[in-house]
């Protein structure tokens, strides 16, 4: 097994939606960033990398490339994968945090589980999304900003042929 940990914090702004885990959630104000800004992704591909040793998402998708300017995270996450695989690694699970001050997170939690699990391809009960908001406490709580917290469990493939 390989544990990998991943952060994110994004500004908000009126000018973006709101994405997270790859589900657009209502709400007057979105994730600022060169990419679509999907804080939760961002968090999972860290995460990822991090438990492959394989560097972080800035190594791979630099700010400063503008191949990735509005880049759909989703397809960050599945090229992501796509590396984890050839490293001869796969998803066992995930457990993540989003801390948002508002709106209320609860009513799209299910279906943020569903296309992270869709995603990573693995079975919904190994997908878990907690949600929180920061007490009123700091940028995040004066709703200037968002944040995501993942950690990833990998396993090794068995290789079919021993070279
Ligand atoms: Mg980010």
């Amino acid at each position: 097994m390989r544990i990998g940990i991943g952060w994110d914090s994004h500004r908000l702004t009126a000018q973006r939606p709101l994405l997270l885990g790859g589900i657009q959630v209502p709400a007057p104000f979105g994730e600022d960033g060169h990419s679509d800004g999907d804080v939760l992704l961002h968090a999972i591909i860290d995460a990822l990398l991090g438990a492959a040793a394989l560097g972080d998402i800035g190594t791979h998708f630099p700010p400063s490339d503008q191949r990735w300017k509005d880049a759909c995270s989703s397809e960050l996450l599945t090229a992501v994968c796509r590396l984890i695989n050839a490293e001869g690694l796969s998803v066992h699970s995930i457990d993540s945090t989003i801390i948002l001050q508002r709106p209320r997170l609860a009513p799209h939690i299910e279906q943020i589980r569903s296309s992270l699990a869709q995603l990573l391809h693995i079975d919904l009960s190994y997908v878990s999304v907690k949600a929180k908001t920061a007490e009123g406490l700091g940028p995040v709580g004066e709703g200037l900003s968002i944040e995501a917290q993942a950690v990833v469990l990998l396993h090794e493939e068995t290789p079919d042929i021993w070279l």
